[in-house]
């Protein structure tokens, strides 16, 4: 039977087992001066995959000086963007040269099967390359036609960029965030999810080594109410991201709008898709159930209220019941898995404790979902689950994060459009017909940063990705305008 050891890699046991693993600040490996430590665990075991050193609020504080010094001193802010363009894609040829040993990390560490995982690492190396070579194709000076003056505009650098990530997508979604950022010149300080800080720690060090100005890429490991809560409280910071829940958003939008500092939060979302009654029912099924296992159900963005015509929903429901059987809940490096375990015990509990309340408040359990027994491996895992019933439920409106989808019937297009967008959230919805027509209505008409037509979970580069209402504030990744949101703009001007 394979378990994370048995599997692991030759590098990847000498990172793990290396002693306790520390952040990178400086371009140095720097334990920090608390004295404490955290594990990280393996999600399909349950075992200690390492032990990391727990920054304080005083050693958060240093890196942010210290990624304001690089800023200032190391030349990187003042790079030409095709120099800096060449160190960039310097670092992602280190990262896919490594890349089976970041896809394992990454796998054991945040309980990914390894596709998904190597899928993450490229797509981190897709967003150094992207956001490198946009970087020198826009023009950052912009002549302006005023009477009576010569005006121009200018976009620098804000200078040391603070983020804070969750653990469901670590290395994916670092990329989203620090490859604009430094693309634009600016130097960065990243705080991991303290259930998932290796990939992070392991990236921030290929950097250090394919040459990278120290100092350039800071990872301040340590507990979210102690590194997390003293980064969004810096004053040093010059531009802030979160990425996570909204209770945790609002924190650190509270702590950033003290200081003035520019803050974009990426939080949760409750998708719907509306399905009519022309798709190919099998293959819509089959699509739906592979969203909400994929990763098990853990994506903010995942379609999790399912609205679906009513002339095909018995047919729908058959369907999704065939393709759940399909499913095989497992050990994520063992084979034959297609869905692996929920990041951790707390996880697990809010998922069964969501469907448990959702029945109590009269939801139908068509799938029951429930604890998953994995022979051999005592991780957290539960089987897929599909509720039904009236929205007005509290699984139907609230964040799961699980393998969980809520299903409700419509039959008028405006109905379809009116359930979907009765919620408090507005990350991502999708809409599924033939009729492409109706398909680009409907789209229009869902109140969200994101509308898909005939798919869910589509972030090709170059298309903004954000988030309205409980969603998201201020910004997005993944385009031309997050390049943009890490310059500042300056204007000059003289009269004639
Ligand atoms: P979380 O909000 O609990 O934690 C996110 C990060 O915040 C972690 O690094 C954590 O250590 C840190 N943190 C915790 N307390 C803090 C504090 N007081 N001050 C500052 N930082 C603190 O979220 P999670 O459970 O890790 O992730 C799941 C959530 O993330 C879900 O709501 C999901 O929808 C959301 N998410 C959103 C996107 C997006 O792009 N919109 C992407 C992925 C995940």
């Amino acid at each position: 039977m394979a378990t994370a050891r048995t599997l692991l890699l030759p590098e990847v046991e000498r990172y793990l087992t290396g002693g306790v693993i520390a952040g990178v600040v400086g371009g140095e490996d720097w334990a920090g001066t608390s004295g404490e430590t955290f594990q990280t665990l393996d999600p399909g075991s349950g075992e200690v995959l390492a032990e990391v050193h727990a920054y304080s609020a005083a050693d958060v504080d240093r890196a942010v000086a210290v990624a304001n010094e690089a800023f200032r001193k190391s030349g990187w802010a003042t790079l030409a963007p095709n120099d800096r363009a060449v160190r960039l894609h310097r670092f992602a040829d280190l990262v896919e040269s490594r890349k089976d040993i970041v896809t394992q990390i990454e796998a054991v560490d945040a309980g990914k099967l390894p596709a998904a995982a190597r899928g993450d690492v490229d797509n981190f190396i897709e967003s150094l390359r992207f956001f490198a070579d946009m970087a020198q194709h826009v023009q950052r000076r912009s002549q302006l036609a005023v009477a009576g003056h010569e005006a121009w505009t200018l976009r620098n650098p804000w200078g040391a960029c603070g983020f804070i990530f969750p653990w469901n997508f670590p290395l994916l979604l670092m990329g989203w965030g620090i490859a604009p950022a430094l693309a634009a010149g600016n130097t960065v300080v990243v705080k991991p999810a303290e259930d998932t800080p290796l990939s992070s720690i392991f990236v921030a060090q290929l950097a250090r080594e394919s040459g990278m100005p120290e100092g350039v890429v800071n990872v301040v490991p340590g507990l979210g109410r102690v590194a997390g809560a003293a980064l969004s409280a810096s004053t040093g910071i010059k531009r802030m991201s979160f990425t996570g829940s909204p209770e945790v958003g609002r924190l650190v939008g509270e702590s950033c709008g003290r200081n003035l500092v520019p803050v974009k939060l990426e939080l949760g979302g409750k998708g719907a898709a509306v399905v009519f009654e022309d798709v190919d029912v099998e293959a819509t099924a089959r699509l739906l159930v592979g969203a909400i296992t994929f990763h098990t159900g853990q994506i903010c963005c995942d379609a999790t209220r399912w609205m679906i015509h009513k002339s095909i929903y018995n047919d729908f429901v058959t369907a999704c019941r065939q393709a759940l059987e399909q499913v095989s809940v497992g050990y994520q490096l063992d084979d034959a898995t297609t869905m692996g375990p929920l990041v951790n015990a707390k996880q697990r509990e809010r998922v069964l404790g969501y469907v448990e309340k959702g029945v109590a408040e009269g939801a139908d359990a068509v799938v029951p979902g429930g604890i998953a027994e994995v022979a051999g491996h005592d991780g957290y895992y539960v089987k897929p689950c599909l509720l039904a019933g009236s929205l007005d439920n509290i699984a139907a409106r609230e964040e799961i994060f699980g393998p969980v989808a809520y299903l409700t019937t419509f039959e008028q297009e405006d109905e379809a459009v009116a359930l979907a967008n009765d919620t408090d959230y507005g990350l991502a919805n999708s809409v599924w017909t033939t009729d492409l027509a109706r398909a680009a209505r409907v789209a229009e008409s869902m109140v969200a940063g994101n509308s898909w037509i005939n798919a869910h979970n589509l972030f090709p580069k170059g298309v903004p990705y954000g988030g309205v209402n409980k969603s998201g504030v201020g910004g997005g990744v993944n385009s031309i305008e997050t390049l943009f949101d890490y310059w500042r703009s300056q204007s000059i001007v003289r009269p004639l």
